[in-house]
């Protein structure tokens, strides 16, 4: 197996969801599993996991038929954007809908209504994203055709936050939409105030709630438990990685990564002479230099050139020069440093928040970034 590899730590994401489940019983814990399973390897995480979530979690139709063919069965709700092509997908494969639109529903409906088979939908509400769904001042009208709706079974409701995770936000007094500045954050108070009246609608007709009503992120599973109502959604924190910095740590979780590589080759670089692309380092004196087969191919920001920091056999050192495709340098100075030794690009004290800070991005991105040629080694 190549030497540049990445180790998931199976055991700590399912250590990661007891500690959440235990903070918000008896609300459900939908466990997402898009993006690759936020870079730790879906074919991996999937499997273990599945057994211990409630509902799981995907962005797009085709990661939820990916789960499906390695056998998943646990309920799977497709959260993102769906084009009305792709509705037959969520039969043939058991996938609950985001209903997003009134469109999106009306497609549904006929496309089951010719079929003569049912589709399981969650309504999405719009409270503040402006990214998919309806919106709470146009809700109603979603509502009155769901119900009219005779092959789309509405299991659940939900919204999605769009600042939960920002301190600052933290129990506001209750703002009404006529004070808000323009440039004020969108507060997660404010939207579950709108997702309230949504809830509302139903309680108007009389009809019994979708039973699944969900809105929580990882920011609003550590900071709003008033938003859990019966399901929660936590990524990142699932992943053992809190969604902002200075966030309140209500549940203790831990990262599952270990990013490791062997050292390729290993020389001493006279003094003067530049390293890598564009000659942008240079050792003031005779300097050992490293050189790691990963590059921004792997995932590895070229965006760290000369900021980043690698520990090998143990000890950190400063990576040198231009990040290459495929392979970089690290600057070990007088130390000893053989072809073969161990290295630790991220784990072994760099954390996730360490390496997004040197690319200039989150924490989200260090890790859905590390690409499908680095292998996954399950723990
Ligand atoms: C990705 C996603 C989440 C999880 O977000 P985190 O910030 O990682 O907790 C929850 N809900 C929806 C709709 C999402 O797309």
């Amino acid at each position: 197996m190549r030497p540049t590899y990445l180790e998931v730590n199976l055991n700590q994401l399912k250590q990661n969801l007891a500690n959440i489940r235990a903070r918000v019983a008896p609300a459900k814990v939908l466990v997402i599993l898009k993006a690759n399973a936020y870079g730790h390897g879906v074919d991996g995480v999937a499997p273990f996991i599945a057994p211990f979530a409630d509902y799981i979690g995907v962005a797009i139709v085709e990661e939820g038929i990916h789960l499906r063919k390695m056998g998943i069965a646990t309920p799977i709700l497709v959260m993102g954007g769906t084009l009305p092509e792709q509705i037959p997908d969520f039969l043939e494969f058991d996938l609950t809908l985001a209903a997003s639109s009134l469109e999106l529903l009306e497609s549904a409906e006929r496309y089951c209504a010719t079929a003569k088979k049912r589709i399981r939908a969650h309504l999405k509400i719009d409270t503040g994203m402006e990214r998919i769904g309806v919106r709470e001042y146009e809700a109603e009208a979603l509502i009155e055709k769901s119900l009219s709706c005779k092959h789309v079974e509405i299991e659940g409701i939900f919204t999605h936050f769009a600042n939960s995770e920002v301190m600052s936000l933290r129990a506001p007094a209750k703002q009404s939409s006529a004070k808000i500045s323009p440039l004020a954050l969108t507060s997660p108070s404010l939207q579950l105030e709108r997702f309230e009246e949504v809830l509302s609608i139903y309680e108007k007709r009389s009809e019994p709630h979708p039973h699944l009503r969900h809105a929580a992120n990882s920011g609003a599973t550590l900071l709003m438990p008033e938003s859990y109502y019966d399901m929660v959604r936590p990524g990142v924190l699932f992943y053992g990685v809190y969604p902002a910095r200075n966030i309140e740590k209500t549940i203790e979780v831990k990262t599952a990564l270990t990013w490791r590589s062997k050292v390729a080759y290993s020389k001493v670089t006279r003094s003067g002479r530049g390293v890598s692309y564009g000659s942008l380092w240079r050792s003031e004196a005779e300097s050992r230099i490293a050189t790691i087969p990963c590059g921004y191919a792997d995932g590895y920001f070229r965006g760290m050139t000369n900021k980043a920091r690698v520990v090998i056999n143990g000890k950190k050192y400063p990576q040198a020069g231009r990040i290459c495709m495929d392979q970089f340098m690290a600057d070990a100075g007088v130390d000893e440093i053989k072809v073969g030794d161990d290295v630790i690009l991220l784990g072994g004290g760099i954390t996730p928040e360490d390496l997004a800070d040197w690319a200039g991005t989150n924490e989200y991105e260090v890790m859905t970034n590390i690409s499908a040629r680095v292998p996954r080694v399950f723990t």
